[in-house]
Order: C-alpha cells, then structure tokens, then sequence
C-alpha cells in the first residue's frame, strides 16, 4: 500500500503573511505527534520560495499551482517548471477544475504540461472530475475515465505521478459525494490504473480526493480503501484546520 499524503492548495490566496500560517503548521508538525501523511503546501508563486525554504525544517514539501508546458519561452505571465522546481517545489497541480473551466485547459494541454512536470524533475497532481450535471446523468465514471486516459501522460510509467479526483461541484461548496460515492470512483480510478499501467505500478500511484475535505469529514473520507490522501483548497489556509485534517490520516 502507498503512504498517504496531504496537499494544500491555496490557489490565489496568500501575502507574506500568510508564512505565519506556515510557521504555525511546522509548529504543530514538529511538536505533536509525527504525521503519518507526506505534507505538501501549494502557495502561489510568489510564496513558492519562501514555503519551500521554510517548510524544510519541519518536512513540508512544496508544490506548484500550475506549470506552463513549454520548457520555457515568450508566454507573458506564465511559469515553466523547472521555475518551479528552481524555487524548491517538488510537485505540481496540473489539470486543476479551475484551470479547466476559467483557462480552457483540456485533457491534451494537462497532458503536456504534466509531461513537462516531469520533464523537469517534477511529481505532478493530476487532477479529473466531473461536474453536477454529468453525475446527474450518470456519467460520472465515463467522464472521469476518459479525462485519465488523456490527462495522464506515458511518461508515468517509469516517474511518480499522483491523481486528484476532485468532483467540479464539491469544490468550495460544502457538498461532498457519499463515502459508497467516493469508494466507487476511487475503485473505479484504480481500476483504469492498472488496467493501463499494470497491477504494480498501477497500485502505486496515490488517488487524492479534493473538494470540500475539512476536519470534520476528513476521518471518514480518508478512511477509504483506495483514498490515499486529500487536495485540500479552503481549510488548507488555517494551519489549524490543515493539520487536523493531516492528522486524521
Ligand atoms: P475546497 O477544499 O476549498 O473545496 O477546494 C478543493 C480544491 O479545489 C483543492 O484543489
């Protein structure tokens, strides 16, 4: 089985104040009990070096939001990945809902880009999941099929990447699926897998789940078979809330 981990994702939220929060989690992650989670902290750009540097001490692991998919080159207000990894980060979120709807990203751009990802050095998150409408017509599980069969690059094959199921109208909204829901399509992720990638490889690469994750559900929903962690937006803001949640792995 694959150790756990948990990503913060603080999407377009955080100043340099914000490190207090960081420092308060390193507090927190060196003095209770050791986590059994892998820690990683998704800042904006801005902060990447700063999270990266002091996260260190504590076994924080820094990670980007996004990464552009060329190497580097004239795309004005773009970040490339060995940017990211030259601030420290080790992972990447690619592929985020976010970046899908409001950047037009598609399953062949999040390819690219978690090719680059790797290309660089780089663990990618990989993120899929449907939106309200496509549950409701039953098509959550074709939905989220295809977007790994596109979104998840051969280079996996012989370099870690990491998947986040993140249903679209759980993200922000309090709602989250029903643990027999999530079970479900985790089995089903794993499923797609190993179908492509082989009964050990396939069993190896950790399947997050995000949206809406709190301290109050995080037990339950991390609790689950084939859930090897959790992407985690608004409660990763609070150091608090973030190591309630690491700590209920
Ligand atoms: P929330 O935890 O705020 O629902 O966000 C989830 C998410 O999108 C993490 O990437």
């Amino acid at each position: 089985t694959v150790s756990p981990l948990i990503a913060g994702n603080w999407k377009m939220n955080g100043l340099t104040h914000s490190l207090d929060e960081l420092s308060e989690l390193a507090r927190l992650l060196t003095t209770g009990e050791s986590p059994r989670a892998l820690v990683v902290v998704c800042p904006p750009a801005t902060l990447l070096a700063a999270v990266a540097a002091q996260g260190a001490s504590s076994g924080i692991i820094a990670g980007g939001q996004d990464c552009h998919r060329e190497p580097h080159g004239a795309h004005t207000g773009d970040i490339s990945a060995s940017m990211l990894a030259d601030a420290g980060a080790q992972y990447v979120i690619v592929g985020h809902s976010e970046r899908r709807t409001n950047h037009g990203e598609t399953d062949q751009i999040v390819c690219a880009k978690a090719e680059a990802a790797i290309g660089a050095g780089l663990k990618p998150i990989i993120c899929v999941g449907e939106t309200e409408a496509q549950r409701d017509a039953a098509e959550a599980e074709s939905v989220v099929s295809a977007q790994l069969a596109a979104s998840i690059p051969d280079a996996a094959e012989h370099h870690e990447v990491v998947v986040a199921y993140e249903p679209v109208w759980a993200i922000g909204t309090g709602r989250t699926p029903t643990l027999d829901e999530i079970d479900e399509m985790h089995n089903a992720i794993r499923a797609r897998l190993v179908d492509r990638f082989g009964l050990s490889k396939g069993e190896s690469i950790r399947i997050l789940y995000g949206g809406s994750l709190k301290p109050q559900n995080a037990r339950e929903i991390l609790g689950i078979g084939n859930v090897n962690g959790g992407l985690v937006g608004g409660a990763s803001l609070l150091a608090k809330d973030f190591y309630t949640i690491i700590s209920a792995v």
